[in-house]
Order: C-alpha cells, then structure tokens, then sequence
C-alpha cells in the first residue's frame, strides 16, 4: 500500500467517482458548449466536502493535504471528467492558498470560508499581456493612497476570470517591473475593475478564461495578502501545489485515454480481427500505459516529498515535465488508435486531446521548468 492508498483515501476516492458520475457526466458536454460550469456545481461539491480537500477545517476546509488534493484530482480525471472541469471548479487551489497561510482571519472570513462553501468563486491573475513567464516583470501596479491602493495595469487568461467574485491579483507595488510584489484581493463591482474579454480557447471549453482591466481601482489595503513586497515569495511557494496538480492532471489524462483506447481497441476490428490481437496495437498501448504509469509514480513520489516539507523544487519542475510529456505522447496515440472517431467531438479522447495541450504552457511553461532543472544542477 502507498502512502495514497490508505482506507480513508479509497473512501474519498468512491465519493469522487460518485461526484463525478451523478453530477459530472450527465452535463459536462453542455457546459463545453456554454463555456462555464454552473455555480451551482461549486455548492453541490462543497457539501460533500470535496471543495474543500488539502484546506484545514479551521479556515472552512474539509481537512487533508496535498495527498488528498491529488488523489481527488486524479479521480475526477479518471472517472470521465477533464482536466478542464479541474481548472474550473478548482480555481480556489490557486486563488486561496495565499491567504490561508498569510493567517489573516479577516481574508480568511471574508473570501477563504465562502470559497470553500461553494457560494463565492476565486480566481488567481499573475499573467499579464506583456508576458507570463518573468513574473518579476509584472507591471500592473498598486500605488498607496491613504488606506487604498489605486491598482492600474491590466492581466490575461485568468482562469474563472468571467466568473470569479474577486480575483488575488498580483500587482508591483513599487516601479513597474521592479520585482517588488503584492498579492491584492480585489472584488468583482470594484469600480474601474472589468472582465475586458472572455476569451476562446484550444480546450479547457468549460473552463472560462478572462482578460482583466483595472483602471483606477481602489481597493482597501485591508486587502493585500501578507506584509507589501512579499509577494514573488509567496507566489513561488504556492507554485509547487499548482505545478504538482497540473503535473497530475496530465498523468491522470494518461490514464484515461489508456483506458478508452484499450477499450476501443478490444472493440474495434479491421482486417476481421480485434485491433487489439496486432502486436503492432499492442506494443503501442503498453508503450502508453508504461509512460503513464511512470508518470504517476514519480509525481507521487515528489508529492509525498513536498507534503513532508522537503525542498523540492526541481523535482517539482521534473515532475511537471515527465508528465507532460507522457500526456502529450498518450493523447496524440489514444487519438491515433481511434481512428475518424478519434477526430469527433463525441470522443471522448478528442477533449482530452485539445485539453491537455494547455498543461505544458499554464502554471510555467516547460522551457521555464527546464531552466529550473538547469538551475538545480548547478548550471
Ligand atoms: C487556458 C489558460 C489558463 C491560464 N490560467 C491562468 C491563471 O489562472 N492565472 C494566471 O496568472 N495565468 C494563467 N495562464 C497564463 C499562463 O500561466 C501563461 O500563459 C504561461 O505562464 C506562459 O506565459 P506567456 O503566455 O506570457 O508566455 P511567454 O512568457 O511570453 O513565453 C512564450 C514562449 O517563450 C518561452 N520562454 C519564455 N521565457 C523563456 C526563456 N527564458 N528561455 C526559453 N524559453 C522561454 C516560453 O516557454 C513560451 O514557450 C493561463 C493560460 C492559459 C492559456
């Protein structure tokens, strides 16, 4: 048994699945049409207190750690959901994490407790037009006025942007793209605060993506997470847990697209025989399943070291990478191994195949964890 394995774990795992099937599955190809999932998903999973998981009960968490995050991850994937139904209803991964442990229980009431209640929706703005990767760069800033900032800038392809309520929105509280940076929380109806675009993606459909503008928005010191300037501290340590669920969304993608793909191929017969009896097919799903499952391994493997606090940040970026890349390699066979049927939008594979080309780019692209892995080898 692994440390992922325990009773407790195999429980959470049924009320995934559970989750998933009963109110997943039935809509998920109506919320790829509409561009959103429902608030009303948000509350449904919070009160069964999967919104909740890897948040302490003491902020209106349900308990549990990174473990429990991933293994919910995986089984939301797994049991036919998507990577992107985990970006839209998880958005609060990213968006809470740093108030949480900046301790201030007049953030953690007024935003952690709804959040995780299901009857408020977060979203995390770091990326700006200018560029995502050097966020040292941001340039969006926060001039003090009294007991305001007044925020102008503006940022891109925030995830639950449409939706959210408010958004954690990384601003430069010194001169634009001087590194000094705060985390500001900033509320939807803000004047001066719009959702400039709802912008059209590759994949992720049910997960709504916005261009932000802030012009002239003045929002209550009260509001900034943590001392000002801490803020580059404070998104890099969240960037382990958001890296590690990216990480794991594409192994679990893996996965699944194993599964349809050696169903299809038991299933499907050309030549008069079952794909799956030509060593040729054969070779391919086991090189597939092989990618995956050594993927799964080593991201579990860093996820125990990171819940045990060790410093792991290149593992971390490794992780992110082999992933990817088996993902990448899966999702391009799976569909492959399909067939035409492979290319519709009633496969199932064709979802997982558009959706898990964003996992390489979103959360550090793969060339910025490459830099991170040069640079834990001393180069
Ligand atoms: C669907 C979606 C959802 C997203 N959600 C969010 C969100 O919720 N919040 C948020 O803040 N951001 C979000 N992002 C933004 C995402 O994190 C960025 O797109 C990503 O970090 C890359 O930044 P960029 O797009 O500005 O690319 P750039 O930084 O402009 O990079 C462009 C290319 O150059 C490469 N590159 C950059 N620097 C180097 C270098 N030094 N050496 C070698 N290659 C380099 C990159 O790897 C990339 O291939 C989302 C993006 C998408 C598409």
């Amino acid at each position: 048994m692994t440390i992922v394995d325990t009773p407790e774990r195999r429980q959470l795992r049924e009320l995934t699945r559970a989750f998933v099937t009963k109110e997943v599955l039935p809509c998920l190809d109506d919320w790829e049409r509409a561009g959103e999932v429902p608030r009303s998903l948000h509350e449904t999973a919070a009160k069964i207190g999967l919104l909740g998981i890897g948040f302490p009960e003491s902020v209106g968490g349900s308990g549990g750690d990174l473990l429990d995050s991933i293994l919910v991850t995986e089984e939301v994937i797994r049991s036919g959901g998507s990577s992107g139904l985990i970006s839209a209803l998880f958005t609060h991964g990213i968006a809470l994490p740093h108030m949480v442990a900046s301790r201030d229980d007049g953030l953690i009431d007024r935003y952690v407790r709804p959040t995780l209640a299901g009857t408020m929706i977060g979203a995390l703005a770091i990326t700006e037009p200018d560029g995502g990767s050097d966020v040292a760069g941001i340039r969006t800033c926060a001039r003090r006025d009294g007991d305001h900032y007044v925020v102008n800038g503006s940022k891109t392809y925030i995830t639950s942007g449409v939706r959210s309520d408010f958004v954690t929105t990384a601003v430069c509280t010194d001169f634009p793209g001087s590194g000094a940076l705060s985390l500001l929380v900033i509320e939807k109806g803000t004047p001066g605060f719009t959702v400039g675009r709802r912008l059209e993606k590759l994949g992720w459909h049910c997960s709504d993506t916005a261009e932000l503008s802030f012009v002239d928005v003045r929002v209550p010191v009260a509001n900034r997470i943590g001392p000002e300037d801490t803020g580059f501290l404070a998104i890099m340590q969240q960037f382990a847990t958001e890296r590690l669920s990216l990480a794991t969304q594409a192994y679990a993608t893996a996965q699944r697209c194993v599964e349809l793909a050696t169903r299809w191929c038991r299933d499907r017969s050309t030549f008069g025989r079952p794909l799956a009896s030509r060593q040729l097919v054969r070779h391919r799903l086991a090189e597939m399943h092989t990618r995956a499952e050594a993927a799964r391994a080593y991201v579990h493997d860093v996820a125990e070291r990171v819940a045990a606090g060790e410093p792991v940040v290149t593992e971390v970026a490794m992780a992110k990478n082999v992933a990817v890349a088996a993902c990448d390699f899966v999702v391009d066979a799976a569909l492959q191994l399909h067939g035409g049927f492979g290319y519709l939008r009633d496969a199932e594979v064709e979802r997982h195949y558009r959706d898990a080309r964003i996992l390489g780019i979103g959360g550090g692209t793969t060339e910025i964890m490459n830099e991170i892995i040069a640079k834990g080898m001393g180069l």
